[in-house]
Formats: C-alpha cells, sequence, structure tokens
C-alpha cells in the first residue's frame, strides 16, 4: 500500500519523539498499556450492556512479548480493536486531548515534560525505529497491520489475524553510550517497569518469566512460565497506608494531564447508606481552559471499576468545579444514562457526601498548611466568590469561612474570621474598600481615616468580590461597609451634629455647585484626613458595581448615587466659600474641577477631559 503522510502536528510530535533527549523514556511502556487497557474496557463495557456479547471478565488480558535476539518487545490486548479507518484515525493524526494540551501549554518546554502527560501511542518512537501494529477490530472479519519507521509516514495493509484486539511491535533502537535500549527486551526491566507504572491496571499483564534453578547436580536449569505482573487493585481501592504520595501523585499527573503535583489528595472510602471509594484531587494550578466557558466540571464514575462516565458533573458543584478525580460506587447501575443520573438519589447522595468532604480538606489545608491554602486561592478563590454570588448566598455556610481577602493591617490574605477575631473593641462593622489593585485601594482618601483610627480594611481587587458579599450580607452578625458608602458612620454623636450645622450653613453655596455636576447632593466630611475630596455612593449600587454592570455585554446600565465629599478640616474649604460670595462663576470652575479630580482617584473616567484641562489652566494662569 501506498505509503501515506502523518498530519502536521503528528508528524512534530512524532519527530520530538524521536529525537528525543528525554531521560524519562521508560514510559512509553505505561501507555501502550494504559491504551489496552482502554481497548478492553471498552469492549467489556460492550459486554456488559450489550446481551450479544457475550464475554467474561477473566477472558480478558494484556500479553507481553520480548524477543532478545530480534530486539524486539511486543503487546498485545483482547480489546475492542481497530479497524482500517480507526488505525488511520488513530495514529495517523493527533486528536486526543492529552496530547493537544501538551502542544498548547508547552511549547518551549516540550521534553522536559513529555514524561508528565499522556502523550500516548507515539511515545514508542523513544524508544523503537520501527513499529508494527496489528489489529482486528471486534465483531469484523477483517484484519489490519500498521507499519511506520518514522516520520516519513506509515502504510496500512490487510493482513493475518485470528484473535481480535491489538498487538504491537516495537523494533528496539540500537544501544547508544548514552541509552541502552535493549534492556527493554529484558524480562527483569520490563517486570520492573510494569510494577512501577501500571500496577492498577484492571486486566492482568502477563508475561513469560525464565526462571533458573540449580537441580540436584548443581547444574542450572532453565524452565519458563507465564506469570502476571500486576496486583491489579486500583490505587483508589487500596487501602490509604499501602499507597505512597508518590503513587497518588503519579497517578494525578498520568490520568489529568498536570505536570505539577497536585495541592491536595483526597483518598476516602465511604460504607453505609452510601458507599463509594473516592479518590480526588486538588489542582495546583488552574487547568488552562479552566475559565472558559467550555470547561466542563466533573469526576469520572466508576462502578464498580468499570468506567462509565468520564465527566460526571453532577458529583461536583460548580464552586468545587477546579476538583479532579474519580468516584467507583456499586450503588449506580453500569446502564444509567446522563438523565437517569442527574434524578438519581444515590448520586446525589454521594455528591452531598462528596462536597463534604472536599470543603473539609480545604479547611484542614486552611489551617494546617496555610501557605498551600494561599496558593489554592490565588488561584481558584475566585470561584469559591462565584459560587457565593451565583448561589444568591445559598451556598454562604459552604463558602463563607473558606473565602480570603487582604488586610490592610497585615499586607497578606486574611480570613473573614481572623478579621472578626481581630477587629476593636466596639467595631461592629467590617470595612471594605474597592479598587483596581491592592496600591490603588491604598491610596483612596477615604482610607486615610480608618486606617488611623486603626481599623483593619479589607481590599477588594476582584469585580466578584462586592457583589460575593453582597450575597453574604454579613459575617458573624457583623455588616459589610463599603468606606465609600454613605453608612460608614465613624463619626461620634458630636462630630456629627458639628458636621450637620456646617452642611445648613453652607446649604445655598452646595446647592449651587450640585447644579454643576452629575451627583445627587454636595457635603461636608469628617471622615477624610488630608485630601480635599472624595466620592460617597447612597443606596446599594456602588461605584465598583457601577463600574463592572455598564461594561458587562448586557443592555443593563446602572448609576451610583454619587454625593461629592468636601473635606471639612481643608483649606480649600474656605476658597470656596470665599468665591461663594464673591465670583459664582469661579467657584463653579473650581467645582468641576474637584469633581473630576473625585472621579479619577475612584477609577471613573471624567466625562470632558478637554473642558476640565482648559479650567485648570484658567485657574492657575490667574
Ligand atoms: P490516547 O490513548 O491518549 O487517546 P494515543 O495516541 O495513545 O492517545 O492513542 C490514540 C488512539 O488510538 C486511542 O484513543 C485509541 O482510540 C487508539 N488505540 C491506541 N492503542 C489502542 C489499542 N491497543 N487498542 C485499540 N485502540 C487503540
Amino acid at each position: 500500500m501506498k505509503k501515506k503522510q502523518f498530519k502536521a502536528e503528528s508528524k512534530r510530535l512524532l519527530d520530538l519523539m524521536i529525537n528525543s533527549i528525554y531521560t524519562n523514556k521508560e514510559i512509553f511502556l505505561r501507555e501502550l498499556i494504559s491504551n489496552a487497557s482502554d481497548a478492553i474496557d471498552k469492549l467489556y463495557y460492550k459486554s456488559l450492556t450489550d446481551r450479544k456479547v457475550k464475554l467474561e471478565k477473566e477472558d480478558f488480558y494484556i500479553k507481553i512479548d520480548l524477543d532478545k535476539d530480534k530486539n524486539t518487545l511486543t503487546i498485545r490486548d483482547n480489546g475492542i480493536g481497530m479497524n482500517e479507518e480507526e488505525l488511520e484515525e488513530n495514529l495517523g493524526t493527533i486528536a486526543q486531548s492529552g496530547t493537544l494540551l501538551f502542544k498548547e501549554e508547552n511549547k518551549n518546554k516540550e521534553t522536559e515534560c513529555i514524561g508528565q502527560f499522556g502523550v500516548g501511542f507515539y511515545s514508542a518512537f523513544m524508544v523503537s525505529d520501527e513499529i508494527e501494529v496489528k489489529s482486528k477490530k471486534f465483531g469484523e472479519d477483517k484484519a489490519y497491520i500498521w507499519k511506520s519507521s518514522g516520520v516519513d509516514g506509515y502504510t496500512i495493509d490487510e493482513c493475518k489475524k485470528d484473535e481480535y484486539g491489538t498487538e504491537i511491535t516495537l523494533h528496539l533502537k540500537d544501544d547508544t553510550d548514552d541509552d541502552k535500549y535493549s534492556k527493554y527486551s529484558d524480562e527483569f526491566t520490563i517486570e520492573g517497569l510494569v510494577k512501577k507504572y501500571s500496577d492498577y491496571i484492571k486486566y492482568p499483564i502477563k508475561m513469560d518469566l525464565t526462571h533458573e534453578h540449580q537441580d540436584k547436580d548443581g547444574k542450572s536449569e532453565k524452565h519458563t512460565e507465564e506469570q502476571v505482573l500486576n496486583s491489579m487493585i486500583p490505587l483508589w481501592k487500596k487501602n490509604k497506608n499501602e499507597v505512597s504520595e508518590d503513587d497518588y501523585n503519579a497517578f494525578y499527573m498520568d490520568k489529568f494531564y498536570d505536570y505539577e503535583k497536585p495541592l491536595s489528595i483526597i483518598h476516602s472510602s465511604v460504607e453505609g447508606k452510601i458507599s463509594y471509594n473516592a479518590l480526588m484531587y486538588i489542582p495546583s494550578k488552574a487547568p488552562f481552559d479552566f475559565y472558559n466557558k467550555d470547561y466542563e466540571k466533573g469526576l469520572e464514575l466508576y462502578s464498580n471499576g468499570v468506567l462509565i462516565m468520564e465527566k460526571c458533573g453532577d458529583l461536583l458543584p460548580d464552586y468545587f468545579s477546579f476538583v479532579k478525580g474519580l468516584v467507583d460506587t456499586p450503588d449506580v447501575s453500569l446502564n444509567i444514562s446522563r438523565e437517569i443520573l442527574q434524578q438519581d438519589t444515590q448520586v446525589k447522595n454521594i455528591a452531598k457526601s462528596i462536597e463534604t468532604k472536599i470543603k473539609k480538606e480545604l479547611e484542614s489545608m486552611l489551617s494546617e498548611r496555610r501557605e498551600d491554602y494561599e496558593k489554592f486561592f490565588k488561584v481558584f478563590g475566585i470561584n469559591l466568590k462565584f459560587g457565593i454570588y451565583n448561589g444568591f448566598g445559598q451556598n454562604k455556610d459552604v463558602l463563607k469561612d473558606l473565602l480570603m481577602f487582604y488586610s490592610s493591617k497585615d499586607k497578606k490574605l486574611t480570613t473573614l474570621k481572623e478579621y472578626v477575631e481581630r477587629m476593636k473593641e466596639g467595631q461592629d462593622k467590617i470595612y471594605y474598600a474597592c479598587g483596581e489593585t491592592i496600591d490603588k485601594i491604598d491610596l483612596l482618601p477615604q482610607t486615610e481615616k480608618l486606617k488611623e483610627k486603626n481599623y483593619e480594611i479589607l481590599y477588594f481587587t476582584e469585580y466578584v468580590d462586592e457583589f460575593a458579599i453582597q450575597m453574604l450580607m454579613d459575617y458573624d452578625g457583623k455588616k459589610f461597609v463599603n468606606i465609600s458608602s454613605e453608612n460608614l458612620d465613624l463619626d461620634s454623636k458630636e462630630e456629627k451634629e458639628e458636621l450637620e450645622k456646617a452642611n445648613k450653613e453652607c446649604k445655598d453655596m452646595f446647592d449651587l455647585m450640585k447644579g454643576e455636576i452629575d451627583v445627587k447632593s454636595v457635603r461636608f466630611t469628617k471622615k477624610l484626613k488630608n485630601h480635599p475630596v472624595c466620592l460617597t455612593t447612597e443606596g446599594n449600587v456602588s461605584v465598583e458595581m457601577e463600574k463592572v454592570i455598564n461594561a458587562m455585554p448586557t443592555n443593563e446600565t446602572v448609576k451610583a448615587e454619587k454625593v461629592l465629599e468636601i473635606n471639612e478640616d481643608h483649606p480649600i474649604v474656605n476658597k470656596l466659600k470665599k468665591l461663594y460670595e464673591t465670583d459664582k462663576e469661579e467657584l463653579k470652575k473650581y467645582t468641576k474641577v474637584l469633581y473630576a479630580g473625585a472621579r479619577l482617584i475612584e477609577g471613573l473616567p471624567v466625562d470632558n477631559p478637554t473642558e476640565i484641562t482648559n479650567l485648570i489652566c484658567d485657574i492657575i494662569t490667574e
């Protein structure tokens, strides 16, 4: 048959594999075995769900054959097999997500990461210079052989093969000074590699092992026996104390295509009204598509060790959508459909129990591994905040103690509980300020007085923050108050009275000023220390919320009710009063400039920058 070319991306990956300087080439075996196991899974599943297919679990196996003389390694399975189109499709192109991910994320660090990814079938080219794949699809008559010696292409021809399934033969590369490829036709090496990487594979991985005996005359005698190399117990069914952290991590990185270790491992086994084994992980970084719309949350769902769904979304609440892992339960049937699954009370109960486990794990990370938790929160915290917001506060009891915000006092992340514990005597509110960055918030005039009075302020830099907090309403009975809002209420009774008097005296002046700018009112304040003016809002919509909602691609627009507040102790006050008496036109100019300044401080645009610039120029040239 005519030689065919690989698709472009496949060629690139292939090239990478062939010329790989990666030291951990041995992982090719794990990849081939896991492909074989997947192929068996597919057929086994068919046998359980299709009455016409009569196969027993005991019939399935993977067999490795080594030939030292020919320098080959063959791995055979009696799984579903591939027909001509599938050989073409699967081994001529890369369509697989794990492999694609590898390409997208790691353009520059290709070789270092090979081992951590599901690079799949092509990894066999790291150790071989020719590969043959014979395959016969279950239920079909014809068998085909796919052959390739690398980048220049592959052929597919019909061939003879009695049993369904796939048989892959690697012609190992010749040894070099650095790499002894011949070891891969060595029983001892292969036995070790299977134990190391593929012990949990559910089907027997068999190999002929040769043993040497001394007979009674002292002569050595060889005999060969087929043996099963793996223990076949899935990792999640093992006892916790039998599994090392390395085992857990390797399993995670292999299965979920991550090259960083997870931050947390949750392995639990529940028996009772509901029964399940779960193995879950909290990743240390967000998957590349995590904040995309198409990101699909979910855990793998197994029924007694058989995979029935790759992403069961119903097992995870949205706010924990970052969790990766699997659940194995005898409580759901193999034939369950997605629709029925959603209604299934057992699944709901499992989901509830899993949610509790994840929450507990996060809490214990927070209390015992603070640094890890902060790392977690920087990556996934926004997801928790959205959880509160989207649930209209329904999930607040699950999530409120997992939240963190930047503290003006600690200069680092703090929890609400910690904030409340540190509150000053007599303080009954939780103060927060919003802005684009910590530095910008730090410079807000409104923060000055609070800091002087030694109040702690939480800095909200993410736009969801204030929305989420509004859903919470309060924490431990303490209301949240935006320091830019009218109800800051820091002044004493005398101060309030004094302020009211001052405001009354200047009422006419303020009315005139108000006429020049787009605010609900103009008034004095005592909350500023050195700064002349600030913007305050009345009502439920803050300046930050106005910005966010108006930036959203909906028709909805909102307007914060703004108040221009003037520092009563600032020298500008005398100037304004004087102008009110002597030059009202000049006062109008000053008003516009002060208002523009207050808007800029809040990060709001100035409507007519040219006019403002001209006014400033007028004032300073006078
Ligand atoms: P992955 O296994 O990550 O999807 P691979 O490159 O390893 O990617 O394999 C590509 C595809 O080839 C698999 O998804 C599967 O459909 C098919 N395949 C590989 N090995 C076998 C096998 N032993 N039996 C049947 N199909 C296989």
